[in-house]
């Protein structure tokens, strides 16, 4: 279930620091503590498994849901351009957090693609934005959002 050794267990857990943005029995999104753009959120399943190959197929369906939710939040929030959702597996494919996670990472049209941010966010700034997610969907039904 939980691999000690591992930070998004932790985060999982509660012993380990994070902005949470939603959670439930299976899943729990949190903002990326180097975040690529204002919004970047990872969405995990508790349960620990590497990757895509790993992971349940609940666990995995879990996820699916919570991105919709968080995209519609993160949309009403933020009004991105745009919205990057996409997991990664393996090292040869740039995944460095051995936990599956989905990323949604806001797009302002114009700027470069990135994938992760060079700097980890300041904690006021994630506070903020995490807040923010979290009052649009605190308002929207699961079935609504
Ligand atoms: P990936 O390369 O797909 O494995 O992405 C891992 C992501 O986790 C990166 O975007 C990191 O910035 C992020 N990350 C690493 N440690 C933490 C942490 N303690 N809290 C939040 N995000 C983290
Ligand atoms: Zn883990």
């Amino acid at each position: 279930m939980t691999d000690p050794g591992c930070i998004f267990c932790g985060i999982a857990a509660g012993t380990a620091p994070a902005h949470r943005i939603a959670e439930d029995d299976r899943v729990v999104a949190f903002l990326d503590l180097f975040p690529a753009a204002e919004g970047h959120t990872l969405i995990i399943p508790r349960v620990h498994a590497e990757n895509l190959y790993e992971a349940g197929e609940e666990d995995l369906a879990a996820v699916a849901v919570w991105s919709r939710r968080i995209a519609h939040a993160i949309r009403r929030a933020l009004a991105p351009d745009g919205l990057g959702v996409f997991q990664l597996n393996g090292s040869a494919a740039g995944q460095t957090v051995f936990h599956y996670h989905m990323h949604l990472i806001p797009r302002r049209a114009g700027t470069p693609l990135a994938l992760h941010g060079r700097r980890r966010g300041e904690e006021a700034e994630l506070a903020s934005v995490a807040e923010r997610i979290r009052k649009v969907l605190a308002r929207e039904t699961p079935a609504s959002a």
